[in-house]
């Protein structure tokens, strides 16, 4: 059995950055990965190879010819077999209410993980994010079927991570338009942010002095550029962005972060990598306190009779929000006997085994500064949200004249 300081499951953001520092802290790592792609450019080249002839196209498009996507199908939009979910009416099992469908929560199964397919758009939690209990229910009632509670953590707390965490990725932003929504005590982005797009600028002109009215305070409503992994200039050895890619997934220049940065540096560190790797089970030894991890290499023979284990003093588990309580329930650990708790009773454990995943409004995508509540919109009949079809109805309506691209 093969020994290390530490032990990481899963290669995304998370895991990668922690195999880069652990690894430059003289640690020996490990990393366990589900994957089995390269992270050079010639990698890169091949899924951009895939990607540029295909029509549609979508995230997933460059990914899904992999090697090893049987052994570990991707929750798309598409892919019903994933989760042991059996559809309320199989009759009907496109019926977002009642199928699989309704579970649609998108990452990817890469060496390097869902950062080949992300966006890129690195906006901070704001401090009211962390703290929705006491600022929205301070007595403590909440709507029926709400499940509420504060964040163990400020964002006071969170603010130099933030800013560790921005350096590392390469943050292109615009500070002091975000600075007002997500204090960073006047600290600039690594790179200055996006020059505001042709469709920002239009919005901008046609919105005016648009106001809000929130329980009887007017607020203005401005578009801000969104905050970015996306280099404005030549960072640590990347080039700037020369804007005419797609972007999502894929960026060919590797002007976008992904984690495939990390791991070639954690790599060069000393980092060991083992791809094909499922990991299945984590347990601590009674004797010494040392963790063992058993995975299932599909590449092997016999993938499911056959397992491997390796021994670590710690274990990082960073196989992402879905995957890795399922390893914690799988090893029966976290929770009474390994079950789900509720949000109010996981947080103050410093437990978070049975959070609820929750998907981030599409508000703080756009750019938009809204309150965490739904309001009037001009014209509009009643309270709604910005992500609603209505907001998105109202900004038709208000950029209704027709637009030509280029002045004639
Ligand atoms: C299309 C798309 C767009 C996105 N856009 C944005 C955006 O603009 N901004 C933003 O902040 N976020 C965005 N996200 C989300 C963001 O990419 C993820 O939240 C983030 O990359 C997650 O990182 P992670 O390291 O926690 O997990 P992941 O990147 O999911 O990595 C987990 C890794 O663990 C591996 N793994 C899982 N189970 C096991 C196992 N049992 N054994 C071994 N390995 C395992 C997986 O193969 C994977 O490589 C986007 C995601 C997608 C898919
Ligand atoms: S170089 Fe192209 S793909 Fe990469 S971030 Fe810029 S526009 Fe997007």
């Amino acid at each position: 059995m093969s020994e290390y300081d530490v032990i990481i499951v899963g290669s995304g953001v998370a895991g990668a950055i922690c195999a880069d520092r652990l690894a430059a802290a003289g640690k020996k790592v490990l990393i366990l990965e589900a994957g089995s792609n390269g992270i050079g450019s010639a990698q890169r080249e091949q899924y951009r190879r895939v990607w540029d002839p295909k029509t549609p196209k979508s995230w997933n498009t460059p990914y899904l010819d992999d090697v090893g996507r049987k052994f570990y199908p991707s929750p798309s939009t598409n892919d019903t077999k994933y989760f042991d979910q059996p559809a309320v009416d199989p009759a009907n099992p496109n019926d977002d209410a009642t199928s699989l469908r309704t579970f649609k929560a998108y990452y990817q199964r890469l060496l390097g993980g869902s950062t080949w397919a992300w966006r890129g758009n690195t906006p901070r939690m704001m401090p009211n994010d962390l703290r929705l209990a006491s600022i929205y229910f301070p007595d403590g009632s909440y709507p029926d079927g709400a499940d509420v509670a504060d964040w163990p953590v400020s964002y006071e707390e969170l603010m130099p991570w933030y800013l560790r965490a921005e350096e590392e990725l390469g943050v292109a932003g615009n500070a002091e338009e975000w600075e007002q929504l997500t204090p960073r005590d006047g600290v600039p982005y690594p790179m200055p942010g996006q020059p505001k797009s042709y469709s920002d600028k239009i919005l901008v002109s046609r919105m005016g002095e648009l106001s809000v009215d929130l329980d009887g305070e007017s607020l203005p409503v401005r578009v801000f550029t969104m905050a970015q992994a996306r280099n404005t200039r030549p960072y640590q050895g990347r080039p700037a962005c020369e804007g005419n890619h797609n972007c999502i997934p894929l960026c060919p220049t590797h002007a976008k972060y992904d984690a495939t940065i990390h791991l070639r540096q954690a790599v060069l560190k000393g980092a060991e990598i083992r791809t094909a790797a499922v990991v299945v089970r984590v347990a601590q030894r009674g004797d010494d306190g040392r963790w063992e991890v058993t995975y299932k290499n599909w590449r092997s023979e016999r993938p499911k009779e056959s397992s491997e284990t390796v021994l670590g003093d710690r274990v990082i588990l960073a196989a992402n929000p879905i995957e890795t309580p399922k390893i914690l329930l799988m090893s029966r650990l976290g929770g009474p006997h390994g079950q789900p708790q509720s949000v109010p009773q996981s947080i103050p454990d410093g437990d978070t085994i049975g959070v609820h995943v929750q998907g981030s409004g599409s508000v703080r995508f756009l750019g938009i500064d809204s309150p965490e509540k739904a309001f009037e919109v001009p014209g509009s009949g009643g309270q709604i949200d910005l992500g609603s079809p209505q907001w998105e109805a109202y900004l038709h309506r208000s950029v209704s004249t027709p637009v030509r691209p280029f002045r004639t």
